[in-house]
């Protein structure tokens, strides 16, 4: 009913109707600042051609930091690279030498550049693979000494001038047109920012873009997806540092000369700051916290000596503070608040884009990668003398059990028995200490969880993995990820569409089967436990998936739910699948599975057909003493 329809609503003044898009919004601020440009004073231009630069490291380290989750304090470093291949090349003899007239003075800032961002690329690949693999508080701690340690290094070295730096850079010139002064560049500065914000923003909405965002919550669940976590960290650290070396190649191209200072740990920590005061996972947040942090520098450098009758760094303790407010204030940055704020004005569209990309039909339909799904009885899933051990503890003791197509067979035990580590032990999460696991007939030993996803298994975890932030259908097409193809470049540029359509069809369809459909678009964490369980499911289903493991799946799950996840587990097995399910709730696990191996501590002490372990004395015993005693009043 719209609101004028409505008789109550008549007098009332008009509903809060939000007036623009976000894409409206963006739309107007880029002509704004178009057609101010060229009437704006000097200074200012100057100050926003400095955002621009900002803005684009910045935006970078959004994308690593806020979404990836690996902090930099070094990406300065990589704006002195950018700076100075380019200083170095246009102005340096030997450069000259070594090119041999072969490239014309006006192209010499664009060899410059080619030659920034291959050096960039190297040493970021090169730093990335070495530093990347180290966890919590190394990596940062990693980045502060290559932040150093390149600082030094362009203060050290003769032929870039040492301290004094390198002067005379000439200005850039495009297509015959010096751009010497910053109104000039800035154009340039901010047609590229927007250019990298476009392209990042694309990336995110894509099927490599759920990846990247999986990262954030560690290796387990993006790599039980498929995911490469160990390939796509370092993508997204040498993406960060090639931002970073363009806005220090135009950097060097606007002051027309280059000394170390500015590439100092110093201004490291103010761009990491740009981006988490702006919004660590948004990307505008990035212009945001640019422009802020610069204001506010500019500012305090006027303010603070007057107000303390003497000069110095006094900016970087107020930035500090700075810091430690919008952290305290606002945990994810200004860019949630803000667009809070906004959100009268501003409609979010962006669920309606992504059930737009599903619902229209791309010009060329896309087909997904197929299974060929086994036949019945085939055996899918074994494991031979599995054993685990802990240091001391033995939390899975030669344990041997088969899965077949077309069964369920479900692993019980009580609390502690190894029901989670054997899981590990047959998804690739862990290896196991010894014995063999077979998955489709080959030996798995040492394979990473992304082989087996490949090899068709899907899984859901006890604690539930989801990206609670993003809708039920991102989440969910995280799991076709190895389904689909297309890589970085293609997200970036947007020419994935057709087969982001598949994805997220895919999705919906998978989402629609286990009865969440009207769900599909809300935010994964404003679920209930139980149906954040089944959106695990349906992310395992999207898959298509020949073998699926089940940790818990009807944990929390109320009475007619779990009835309806035993239907749905009922007709994948119809279809064929191997599922393998731990589960506490003894009425389900009697009534659905066709198998049932019983656990304590570690070892199996029964199998066989749900009447034949409810008979077992030992398995009665076994949950005699425990908490769980409905497998007891089940048996009687
Ligand atoms: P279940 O899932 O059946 O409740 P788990 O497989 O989680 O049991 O745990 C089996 C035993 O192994 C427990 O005693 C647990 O404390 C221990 N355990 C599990 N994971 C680890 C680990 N990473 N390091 C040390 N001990 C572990
Ligand atoms: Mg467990």
């Amino acid at each position: 009913m719209s609101p004028s329809s409505n008789p109550v609503a008549v007098n009332a003044p008009p509903a809060g109707k939000p007036l623009v898009t976000p894409r409206q919004l963006t739309l107007v601020f880029v002509v704004a600042l178009a057609l101010a440009w060229g009437f704006l004073p000097e200074f200012t231009v100057s100050v926003l051609s400095n955002i621009g630069l900002y803005a684009l490291v910045a935006a970078g380290l959004v994308m690593l930091t806020g979404v990836g989750g690996m902090t930099s304090f070094g990406q300065a470093a990589f704006v002195g690279m950018g700076a100075y291949a380019t200083a170095w090349i246009c102005t340096s003899p030997t450069a000259a030498a070594w090119l041999g007239g072969a490239v014309s003075p006006a192209l010499l800032p664009w060899a410059g550049l080619a030659l920034g961002l291959v050096f960039t690329f190297a040493l970021a690949w090169a730093l990335g693979a070495v530093t990347l693999k180290l966890q919590g508080h190394y990596l940062p701690l990693c980045t502060i000494a290559w932040g150093l340690s390149l600082y030094y290094l362009f203060g050290n070295m003769e032929f870039l001038g040492g301290q004094t730096g390198i002067t005379g850079v000439p200005p850039l010139v495009v297509a015959g047109v010096s751009l010497a002064t910053p109104r000039a560049l800035g154009v340039v500065i901010w047609a590229v920012l927007l250019l990298a914000l476009w392209a990042m923003h694309n990336l995110l909405d894509s099927r490599e873009g759920r990846a990247i965002r999986a990262l954030k919550g560690g290796r387990l669940m993006a790599e039980s997806m498929g995911v490469d976590t160990a390939r796509h960290r370092i993508k997204l650290f040498v993406l960060a540092a090639l931002l970073a070396a363009v806005s220090g190649w135009l950097y060097a191209h606007l002051q027309r000369f280059v000394n170390p200072t500015p590439f100092n740990l110093n201004i490291g920590i103010e761009l990491l700051f740009m981006a988490v005061v702006g919004g660590a996972g948004h990307l505008w947040g990035a212009v945001v916290g640019a422009a802020l942090i610069t204001l506010l520098k500019e500012k305090l450098q006027d303010v603070l000596p007057a107000l303390l009758g003497t000069s110095g760094n006094f900016e970087v303790i107020v930035f500090g503070l700075l810091m430690l407010f919008v952290l305290q204030r606002f945990a994810d940055g200004l860019w949630p608040t803000l667009s809070r704020l906004a959100s009268r004005w501003v409609r979010n569209d962006a669920r309606k884009e992504t059930a737009a990309a599903s619902k229209t039909a791309p010009a060329q339909p896309v087909q997904l990668a197929q299974r060929t799904l086994p036949a019945s009885g085939e055996l899918l899933l074994e494991a031979s003398d599995v054993s685990k051990r802990f240091g001391g503890l033995v939390a899975n003791n030669a344990i041997s059990m088969t899965l077949k197509a077309g069964e369920i067979h479900a692993l019980i035990g009580p609390n502690g028995a190894g029901k989670s580590t054997f899981f590990n032990m047959i998804s690739g999460v862990d290896d196991p200490t010894s014995g063999v696991v077979r998955l489709s007939g080959q030996s798995m030993a040492t394979k990473p969880s992304r082989a087996f996803a490949a090899l068709g298994l899907g899984r859901t975890f006890q604690h539930v993995r989801l990206l609670g932030q993003r809708s039920v259908v991102e989440n969910v097409a995280l799991g076709a990820h190895l389904r689909a193809r297309r890589g970085w470049l293609a997200a970036m540029l947007r020419l994935d569409r057709a087969e982001e359509a598949a994805l997220m069809a895919e999705a919906r369809r998978q989402i629609e089967r286990c009865g969440l459909g009207a769900h599909a678009d809300t935010p994964a964490a404003s679920l209930s436990l139980g149906q954040q369980r089944v959106v695990e499911i349906a992310r395992a289903l999207a898959g298509q998936p020949s073998v699926l493991l089940l940790d818990e799946p009807a944990a929390g799950l109320r009475h007619l739910e779990k009835r309806a996840l035993s239907v749905l587990l009922s007709q994948l097995r119809a279809e064929g699948l191997g599922i393998l399910v731990v589960e506490h709730d003894m009425e389900f696990v009697m009534n659905l599975a066709d198998r049932i191996t019983v656990l304590e501590f570690g070892t199996v002490i029964a199998t066989g057909t749900p009447a034949e372990v409810q008979a077992n004395p030992r398995v009665l015993e076994a949950y005699l003493g425990g908490a769980d005693d409905e497998l007891l009043e089940d048996a009687r």
